[in-house]
């Protein structure tokens, strides 16, 4: 069938992705990428998420692994097109959370029930890598080196520049923008018709460091931490240093290494990056907060000198669509903060919803339009929401009892009552349940959960039968999950 000719800005996560459903479902799509091909050039640089919104994304030689957290919706959206069991091949599985605290002790809070509950860390490069593969040979076209400067929609062209600087202008096509936070299309868009965009920064920033496989590391480094299978710790879990304010993580890769990613306070009284001017400064800070990490990262001060700090933003825009000519999707419409390691996951969502509304009504492209914005907007407003609560769970509450409690108590109901109670942090993570449902149904069942946690002195004190009765009579069961 013929279709509308789909001109695609960014060639990211879920441009790729993107591209490869339109393509797969019979239109003609060509892909403007800013950056040079990654499979020729290596990988340059990171998420645009890390820069702000109306900035242009920082880049960085791409010699280390940066990853990400791959939840079931992402999971989802590359089994429909087939890449699942391609992109799990290049992953890691991270059963749960490894808590490490002050003391140099460390323990697992598991994410689910069982290893069919896990989420999977993927090198972006191999996964952005693999997704540009899958489009091509689906049919997409990719245009490597060209960003869009400029749209001029009345006359329906695009300007684009390459690395040279060298500008040339193209009929426009239907737009869709795919090129991330700091959305050269939806600063077009916006300048033509205000979005209404707000963009809230965190006020915290962040840096990636490395642990190098336990090869690289000296035996008495190792020997307090309970690595294997040759890396430095223990390999199958997501873990966090929390320390209220702030926190490191550390995602493990498939070379057998970990990123670790400090998150701080940009400006500020001490901790805050502006504290820290020098690598000796932030190595006394991670012997005195992180013991026993600086241990682990051989190549600590040339990481922490060399690497630049990311600011987090988030994106919310009253508008994601100029009539049925352009569209904004992922990063570029919706940019979160990572704590709820969502942001790709639920990019790659919506590019599943969108492909279907475009394949379902090919020539009503207002509509089709406006119906994702419908759908998609509550969602990525409540992921924006939670993605910014989990980084006060992440950095504070893992470690604090009463938080200790109420997951305990909300284990104990979910295998009496499945029914009607599951954690929010499993309907986001191991669901398709709407990310609007889960934070209200979170909201609801957290009030029950404080309620019997205040009435009583502890979780064991709690009658199980009488709460699971208050659940049921205060809740509408939860939805069956397909
Ligand atoms: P991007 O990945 O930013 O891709 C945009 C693309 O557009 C890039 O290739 C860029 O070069 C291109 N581009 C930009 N400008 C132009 C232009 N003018 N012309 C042409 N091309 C252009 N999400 C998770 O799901 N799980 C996680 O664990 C997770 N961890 C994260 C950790 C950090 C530190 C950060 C910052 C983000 C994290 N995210 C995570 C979020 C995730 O990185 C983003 O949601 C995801 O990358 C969005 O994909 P995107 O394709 O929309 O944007």
């Amino acid at each position: 069938m013929a279709q509308h000719p789909i001109t695609l800005i960014g060639g990211g996560l879920v441009g790729a992705l993107l591209a490869q459903q339109l393509a797969q479902r019979g239109f003609a799509v060509d892909v403007f990428e800013k950056r040079p091909d990654p499979r020729h050039a290596g990988f340059l640089g990171r998420s645009s998420a890390s820069c702000a919104p109306g900035t242009r994304p920082s880049m960085d030689s791409g010699s280390r692994s940066i990853n990400l957290a791959l939840a079931e919706r992402g999971l989802h959206a590359l089994r429909s097109t087939g890449l699942a069991d391609a992109v799990l091949q290049r992953a890691v599985m991270m059963r749960g959370r490894m808590v490490h605290d002050r003391d140099g002790q460390h323990g697992l809070q598991p994410y689910g029930i069982d290893d069919s509950e896990v989420i999977w860390s993927v090198s972006r490069g191999a996964l952005n890598m693999l997704l540009l593969d899958a489009a091509e040979a689906a049919g997409a076209r990719f245009h490597f080196g060209q960003a869009l400067t400029t749209v001029d929609f009345d006359r329906q062209r695009l300007r684009l520049a390459d690395a040279d600087g060298v500008e040339r202008d193209l009929p426009a096509g239907l737009l869709i923008g795919a090129d991330g936070a700091g959305s050269a299309l939806r600063a077009a868009m916006n300048a033509h018709t205000p979005l209404g965009e707000r963009v809230e920064p965190l006020g915290h920033g962040y840096k990636e460091l490395e642990i190098p496989p336990a090869s690289e590391l000296p035996a008495a480094v190792l020997q307090a931490n309970d690595g294997r299978d040759g890396f430095a710790l223990e390999p199958n879990a997501l873990h966090i240093w929390p320390r209220g304010s702030y926190m490191c993580i550390a995602l493990p890769n498939t070379e057998r290494s970990f990123t670790v990613t400090l998150f701080l306070p940009g400006k500020g009284r001490a901790p805050s990056f502006a504290t820290l001017p020098d690598a000796a400064a932030a190595a006394t800070f991670f012997t005195e907060q992180f013991p026993g990490l600086l241990p682990l990262m051989p190549r600590f001060a040339e990481d922490f000198e060399h690497n630049p700090v990311g600011t987090l933003s988030t994106l919310y825009l009253q508008r994601w669509h100029l009539d049925g000519r352009a569209l904004l999707i992922g990063d570029a419409a919706h940019a979160i903060v990572p704590f709820h390691g969502q942001g790709m996951n639920c990019g790659f969502e919506d590019t599943v919803v969108l492909a279907n509304l475009l394949a379902a009504s090919p020539d009503d492209h207002a509509g089709v339009f406006a119906e994702f914005q419908r759908q998609r907007q509550p969602n990525a407003d409540a992921i924006a929401h939670m993605a910014l609560e989990n980084y006060i769970e992440m950095r504070d509450s893992v470690a604090d009892p009463h938080y200790l409690a109420k997951r305990e108590l909300g284990a104990l109901l979910a295998a009496r009552i499945p029914t009607h109670y599951m954690a929010r942090y499993r309907m986001v993570t191991f669901t398709h349940l709407p990310y609007r449902y889960a934070l209200e149904r979170g909201r609801a069942q957290d009030e029950l959960l404080e309620q019997l946690l205040h009435e009583n002195a502890s979780v064991a004190a709690i009658d199980l039968d009488a709460a699971a009765q208050r659940f049921r009579s205060s809740l509408a069961p939860l939805p069956e999950l397909r």
